[in-house]
């Protein structure tokens, strides 16, 4: 598989478009943005940590009868995937309140969530990611009925099968994004499950091992998603 041209470079991670038309190379870079892109860094072995991790979630999730774009590793940085059509929106399901939650409701951080929250948000930085609902996404023709229904399924089905793969590393599986696209008629799980992209934490302590260490300028990031990545049976 040959890459070729940039197709499109996101705040972590580059698209190469290759001689298959039907394939894409994501690259997993060493940048690490948040608030909006507002706080940027680049924390050497990210890259690396969060392609080999997201090909563990992936595999997992494959496993388990979830269709997703991951096709193979290729190299450190790099895996191939399949070229879907995205949904430009973003469902996150909960576990335990934290972050947007906790501070939109006033809902104390780490209280269980039972059953789990899930949400939409449009995935549309200028307007900083508004949270929608099912109404939202028919009307404005972003994704059909049967659409909204497969990833709210989906999305229940991916905490179904790592909440407990978190729990037998002592992991809490706080809360997640994902991301879905359509596939010769399918919807199909796409972008990346990584620490970037949700909450995990020590499931005695509750330290954390996601993004929020460099939200809140906690130190060791790529550490600890390396040792969350070591707890799920991974040796990078
Ligand atoms: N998330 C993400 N990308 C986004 C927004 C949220 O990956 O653009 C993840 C985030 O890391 C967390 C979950 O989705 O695991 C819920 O995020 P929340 O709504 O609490 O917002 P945040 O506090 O992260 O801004």
């Amino acid at each position: 598989m040959q890459k070729k041209q940039e197709l499109y470079a996101g705040k972590a991670k580059t698209v190469y478009e290759t001689d298959d038309p039907n394939i894409y190379l994501l690259e997993f870079r060493n940048d690490t943005s948040a608030f909006d892109g507002e706080k940027v860094r680049q924390l050497t072995d990210k890259g690396k940590v969060n392609n080999l991790f997201n090909a563990h979630i992936m595999q997992a999730l494959e496993v388990a009868g979830i269709a997703t774009h991951f096709i193979k590793l290729i190299d450190d940085k790099t895996s191939a995937v399949k070229c879907l059509d995205m949904i430009p929106v973003e469902c996150v399901l909960r576990n335990y309140a934290a972050g947007g939650l906790s501070k939109r409701l006033g809902i104390e951080e780490g209280q269980v969530l039972s059953p789990p929250i899930f949400e939409f948000f449009l995935k549309d930085d200028a307007l900083h990611d508004p949270m929608i609902c099912d109404s939202h996404i028919m009307t404005f023709g972003w994704a059909s009925e049967d659409e909204v229904r497969q990833m709210k399924e989906l999305t229940c089905k991916v905490n179904d099968v790592l909440q407990p793969l978190f729990a037998e590393g002592g992991l809490q599986l706080v809360d997640f994004k994902l991301e879905f696209g359509r596939c010769d008629g399918n919807i199909v799980l796409g972008d990346e499950f990584t620490p970037d992209g949700c909450r995990i934490w020590d499931a005695k302590t509750q330290e954390k091992f996601d993004k929020d260490r460099f939200r809140r300028d906690l130190g060791d990031v790529v550490e600890h998603y390396r040792l969350a990545a070591e707890r799920l049976g991974l040796v990078i």
